[in-house]
């Protein structure tokens, strides 16, 4: 063991080892593992091996693909066998809505290139699993690159190319003790203390306390998990070919052939969280007593889709614990606040992700960004909201056992709710509010009489007409939108402005003016779609979206200058936006200052009834529009005064869904769909905001040469579909006579237009207005067209004029 390394990665588990293979492979050999007992010691050694390229994310399916192709690779490259069988695998569908899910899901995958998908007859199952009892299914998905690895074979094969790359592994030394250093890190082992650069926490079931010891908190707990493995089958042994993996949606159970029997994975309705602060030190390779109680209507529902499974004799029980984050993905990346600590943690199928999750992190830690939008898995996507234990209990469970449940698309679930709420909750709860979530807070969705329930469908749904009239109500009258869910940052001190005109690529807004600022990163991708305030006070505020703080204070401080005092006020400062033709006679009911005289895009402080309130004149709407902003504890007496004042105007509370759908009739773009990590401005239309003759700004050189270039493959269009039941949602195939050409980014019904519409990344030679294409609306094809953007007023009229 040297004293000094570029890299210490923390943890000799399947992830540990692929982090340490693709730093090596990326050019880092300077790097060392440091593995506490032996390679694998922690979930890793007991895993069931499963690996399948679907998952409900699409960019996360992305990188589980990259894992499945990697795996020969380095099995080749290591010569250490990793005992692959890549017999194929389906999904099966029991109820009608989980067929119609999976026939959308298989055109979702299509959109992001998983081509070996396709879609079976319960016969064909039948056929492919001669065990199968294919009673009561109606349909599945196969794909083809599903199967198992050995997995300690894997472990030692990531470990042995990483070693030929020039890496270290030392095992048999446990990690006491991280101390933060000018220019890295100390890591205090029991062998010896180790000057590093670099730490990767990738200490699996042990990861909370390693995460402690600098300091950090990491929503994530393991949960124990059960599978079995029989004794011989006879109607497996006289088989010629091996069984695919077969996961079975409504039974809650995954299983495949293990040697001439069966191995079945149970995630049950009922979890248990085990050792929610992390492993004992002195845990080793063992096991946990098994609980069948705790999982019998599970089991039950395997013997009755594999008869053979009732008098097969069980040859051994795994029950043993891996870890889970909140939403069940990985928790992958830098921490703000804390340079060099690294996390690779929290993965919950190391041997279908440790792949991707290695190749990800490696090119953060070197290259400074990740080639695919990793937003799914980046640590920075919880707060620290995120670090209650209960609420981790609450997720974390709600995760593994809705692990095979589906979740239709307007479905709300319940962990971890109500946790933050606005102040005017729950006034706005007794006038119908109905609430979703966005980073822990409560947000309003619509509005709707007392006793009405939402009814979970993958198509339109019964509130359908309640969002319409909300619509209506913004587009004839006045909208009123709760927007405490939106993010604002406040910049001041000397160094504001021109850090400011550092960090975004627009021109900053003169005194009294709001801006839309593109954020970029060096490489030109986009970094946020924010709106830039000058206040004129010395104060500016940054907004953007409200679950995306952490992410981009992380941002912020990597690149925070003296003389730059920057708050997120996002919990202190919440407020209201007012949209529609008769906004401003509300707010002219309510102040005496010149609101009238609010140019579109200007800013300023004015008095609202009783409140001091900064208002800005913009909208999502399309419409004429204000956001009135306040303090937290104005937020009750504002919605009072708005309401009051807009009694006889018309006024109505809407929620988020209206707007969603108000926004496409404007083709308006939102972050995580029309814009990411990975888009470009010339991609997204962005690139209008961009200010080319101002001075140097991050991403400058590269957003030029995208300027000068030969112009972006695929651009965003705005689409018409012709659907009448339901409508597009997002990651849609879209076609061209048989050729996919891209993909919905957005989409739903527009309610004043009423058209269904959908945006969309699509290569640019299909995206002339009048192009006729198609999109795959819940498994259906349905024909559509490129229309101009901006269906609702294309010329902006509304939100310019008064
Ligand atoms: C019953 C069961 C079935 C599963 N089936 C599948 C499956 O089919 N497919 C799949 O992809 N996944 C499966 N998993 C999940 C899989 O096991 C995990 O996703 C994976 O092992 C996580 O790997 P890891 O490297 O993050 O963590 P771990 O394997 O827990 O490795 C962490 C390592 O860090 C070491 N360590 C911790 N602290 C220190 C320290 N202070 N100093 C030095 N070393 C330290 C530990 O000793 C350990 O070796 C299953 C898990 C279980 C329990």
């Amino acid at each position: 063991m040297k004293s000094q390394y570029r890299v210490v990665v923390i943890g000799g588990g399947v992830v540990g080892a692929s982090v340490l293979y693709h730093l090596a492979k990326l050019g880092w050999s300077d790097v060392c593992l440091i593995e506490r007992d032996v390679l694998t010691a922690g979930s890793s050694w007991h895993a069931a091996g499963g690996i399948h390229a679907l998952n409900a994310d699409p960019n996360i399916a992305a990188l589980q693909g990259y894992t499945i192709d990697l795996l020969s690779e380095i099995e080749a490259e290591s010569g250490q066998s990793i005992g692959l069988h890549m017999t194929g695998g389906m999904h099966l569908a029991g109820t009608p809505d989980r067929w119609e899910w999976l026939q959308s899901s298989y055109r979702r995958f299509q959109s992001i290139g998983i081509d070996d998908v396709h879609l079976i007859t319960p016969e064909e199952a039948g056929r492919l699993s001669p065990v199968l009892n294919t009673e009561g299914i109606l349909g599945g998905m196969w794909a083809n690159r599903e199967g198992y690895v050995d997995t300690t074979g894997t472990v030692h094969a990531y470990a042995i190319a990483a070693k030929k790359r020039g890496a270290s592994v030392i095992e048999h030394n446990r990690v006491l003790e991280l101390q933060q250093v000018p220019d890295g890190w100390q890591v205090v082992t029991e062998k010896g203390t180790i000057r590093c650069e670099h730490v990767v926490n990738a200490a699996g079931l042990w990861a909370k306390q390693v995460g402690r010891m600098a300091g950090i908190e990491l929503p994530l707990s393991p949960l124990a998990h059960h599978y079995l493995v029989t004794e011989t089958i006879p109607e497996i042994a006289a088989l010629e070919t091996e069984l695919p993996m077969v996961v079975d949606l409504e039974g809650f159970t995954y299983s495949r052939q293990d040697q001439k029997g069966m191995l079945v994975g149970i995630y049950e309705l009922n979890p248990k969280h085990w050792m929610m602060d992390g492993a004992p030190w002195e845990y080793g390779i063992e096991l946990l007593q098994e609980e069948p109680d705790r999982i019998e209507n599970e089991l039950m529902a395997a013997f009755h889709r594999f008869p053979a499974l009732q008098t097969a004799g069980v040859k051994t029980w795994v029950h043993g614990a891996f870890t889970f984050s909140p939403d069940g993905n990985p928790l992958v990346g830098p921490v703000r606040g804390v340079p060099g600590y690294w996390c690779a943690c929290a993965v919950m199928a190391g041997f279908l992700q440790g792949g991707g999750v290695g190749k990800s992190l490696a090119e953060w830690m070197i290259h400074g960004e990740t080639e695919a939008d990793v937003f799914g898995m980046d640590v920075a996507r919880y707060g620290d909201y995120a670090h209650n234990k209960d609420y981790i209990r609450q997720t974390t469970g709600q995760f593994y056992s809705r692990r095979f449940v589906m979740t239709y698309p307007n479905e709300q679930l319940p962990a971890g709710r109500p946790l933050k709420m606005s102040p005017a909750h729950d006034a706005m709860s007794a006038a119908g509010a109905r609430w979703g979530e966005s980073w822990g807070l409560e947000v309003p969705i619509y509005f709707a009489p007392e006793g009405f329930v939402e009814v979970p469908t993958l198509k339109r749904s019964n509130a359908f007409d309640l969002v319409a009239e909300e619509v209506r109500a913004t587009r004839t009258t006045v909208g009123l939108l709760d927007i405490a869910g939106f993010s604002r940052y406040k910049v001041s001190g000397p160094n504001a402005e021109a850090w400011l005109d550092r960090m975004m690529a627009c021109a900053l807004p003169r005194t009294g003016r709001a801006k839309l600022a593109p954020m970029l990163s060096e490489s030109g991708r986009l970094k946020g779609d924010l709106t830039l305030f000058n206040w004129g006070d010395g104060n500016w505020w940054i907004m953007g979206s409200y679950y995306l703080r952490e992410w981009h204070m992380r941002w912020f401080r990597d690149h925070i200058e003296p003389g730059v005092h920057l708050t997120d006020i996002s919990d202190a400062m919440v407020g209201f936006s007012l949209s529609g033709p008769n906004s401003l006679k509300v707010l002219e009911k309510l102040t005496d200052g010149p609101i009238a005289d609010l140019p579109f895009m200007g800013c300023g402080s004015f008095d609202i009834g009783l409140i001091r309130a900064r208002v800005g004149r913009l909208s999502v709407t399309g419409e004429l529009g204000y956001e009135i902003n306040c303090s937290a504890v104005e937020h009750i007496a504002l919605r009072r005064a708005l309401l009051d004042a807009g009694a006889d105007l018309g006024l109505r509370e809407i929620g988020f869904e209206a707007l969603g759908s108000l926004r496409l009739e404007k083709s308006f773009g939102i972050w995580s769909r029309e814009f990411t990590q990975i888009y470009t401005p010339g991609q997204t239309g962005m690139d209008r905001w961009i200010a080319w003759d101002k001075g140097d700004f991050i991403g400058r050189a590269a957003a030029t040469a995208e300027r000068d270039g030969n112009g972006p493959a695929q651009v965003i269009a705005t689409l018409e579909i012709d659907a009448t039941d339901a409508d597009a949602s997002g990651y849609e195939p879209v076609w061209q006579d048989g050729r996919r050409v891209g993909f919905v980014t957005s989409g739903g019904f527009g309610h004043w237009t009423g058209k269904s519409l959908a945006l969309a990344m699509i290569d640019r030679d299909c995206a002339a207005e009048g192009t006729a294409l198609s999109v795959h609306v819940v498994g259906a094809e349905r024909a559509a067209r490129v229309i101009a953007p901006s269906p609702h007023d294309p010329d902006g009229v509304a939100m310019r004029t008064t």
